[in-house]
């Protein structure tokens, strides 16, 4: 007799759906009460008549990307709306996801890390995370930091990305991603962080953390003296002469629900990180000079590929990242205006018969700048679907919703629902419900 491993499909499943799929991932919609906005949210500020319409017709609710409480990087919890698989989505490491952003040719055995542009002081001291938000030579920088040989045996190399952003790559024998970065993050800390292995007993990850901490030295020494710098000191402009490392990974393919069904998909996105998640998923992506990770992106253009986009897939996904931008400069305001624009937007834009959901990332507080754990909320409307009467978008009528509280791959799971793709739990691999 088989056992119920063997029985489970190994090949996509290839269901026809019945309906097609819009998820709209709102990054850092999520948000806490602003004393600038008379106690309100943002969006429970925002006059948003087209998703307010959408509620009032479907169902909403609380979603948590990850696990209750916990705060998560875009990444993480974009990958959960995305379909990979819940024990995946806490190993995809930021680096994996950006070297696939840039399209970074990797082996097995690398590791590979997100990089930052900073301005470093003496003894390490941080005075700009981002180099000023450099974005113009960025990649000179980097051709200045190719083919390094780091401890006899090991090939480091800087790729750049977005702005002040970059990766790493590590290429050797026996190097290991089990160690952390150099970068302390946006708060106590100030001083560049010294790498070590996460277990003193594991020597390759000893090594890889001391590989990282001479690479990171070597680097500030070549950019301390770099022409670009020296020129960049002499214009006023602060010097990119280090870079500060996180999201060490390796090269890792996640499990992924979407296309383990058989679906076609595609993102629409500005932002590399989006890029990246989708390529490593096996979507399509489609990026066009106006898709910005910016409040002046495309917004029209976006929706209006959106379209077109699902004449020839299966599931669209559409990221739009200005929100969370808005919360890191701790303006409501600003995030409010955003999404009353990006609303009027969709109501000319989105009319698709299928089924439309919208959702976040993560939320991210305004009033600290800061990613935070509490849920996002969300709604998805499709024809024929529950109503709960709920009737505005917003975080506060989203307790009420008729979703509940439910994690970001249950949220991606009632979407497929709707389109009509799971048959019955049977029909695909546990591997992709349940707990992260
Ligand atoms: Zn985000």
């Amino acid at each position: 007799m088989k056992s119920l491993a063997a029985m489970r499909p190994s090949t996509p499943i290839n269901l026809q759906p019945m309906k097609k799929g819009l998820i709209i991932i709102l990054d850092g919609l999520g948000d806490r009460p602003s004393p600038d906005l008379e106690g309100k949210t943002p969006l429970e500020a925002a006059n948003t008549p087209f998703m307010d319409g959408l509620v009032s017709r479907g169902c909403c609710g609380l979603v948590d990307p990850l696990y209750p409480g916990v705060p998560v990087d875009t990444h993480t919890g974009c990958a959960a709306l995305m379909g990979v698989a819940p024990k995946d989505q806490r190993r995809l490491a930021r680096g994996s996801v950006e070297a696939a952003g840039i399209g970074l040719e990797v082996e097995p055995g690398d590791v590979v890390i997100r990089a930052n542009c900073a301005t470093l002081g003496d003894n390490g001291l941080i005075i700009d995370r981002r180099a000023g938000r450099i974005s113009e030579g960025v990649d000179t920088l980097c051709e200045s930091l190719e083919n390094l040989v780091i401890a006899d045996s090991v090939l480091a190399s800087v790729f750049p990305a977005s702005h002040h952003r970059a990766v790493l790559r590590l290429r050797g024998p026996n190097l290991s991603s089990a160690i952390t970065g150099t970068d302390p993050g946006c708060g106590g800390d100030s001083r560049i962080q010294v790498s070590r292995a996460l277990d003193p007993a594991n020597e390759n990850a000893v090594n890889t953390a001391a590989i990282l901490n001479e690479f990171s030295h070597r680097a500030c020494e070549i950019l301390g003296q770099h022409p670009l710098n020296q020129q960049r000191a002499s214009n006023g402009e602060l010097a990119a002469n280090g870079l500060l490392f996180r999201g060490v990974g390796t090269v890792f393919h996640p499990r992924n629900l979407i296309t383990h069904l058989g679906l076609k998909a595609v993102v629409i996105t500005g932002e590399r990180t989006l890029n990246g998640l989708g390529r490593l998923s096996g979507f399509d992506v489609i990026q066009q000079p106006g898709f910005t990770g910016l409040s002046d992106t495309d917004l029209a253009g976006k929706f209006h590929s959106a379209q077109h986009a699902l004449k020839d897939n299966d599931l669209v996904y559409v990221h739009i990242k200005a929100a969370d931008l808005f919360s890191h400069s701790m303006d409501a305001r600003g995030k409010k205006a955003f999404l009353e624009q990006l609303d009027k937007v969709m109501n000319v834009h989105v009319n698709a018969d299928c089924v439309i959901a919208i959702g976040a990332d993560h939320s991210t507080d305004s009033n600290t700048g800061r990613h935070c754990g509490d849920p996002v909320p969300a709604v998805l409307w499709s024809s024929g679907c529950r109503v709960d009467g709920e009737t505005t978008f917003g975080e506060t009528a989203c307790t009420r919703g008729g979703l509940g509280r439910i994690s970001g791959n249950g949220f991606l799971l009632t979407v497929l629902d709707h389109m009509g793709v799971l048959s019955n739990y049977h029909s695909f691999d546990s591997v992709f419900i349940g707990k992260a």
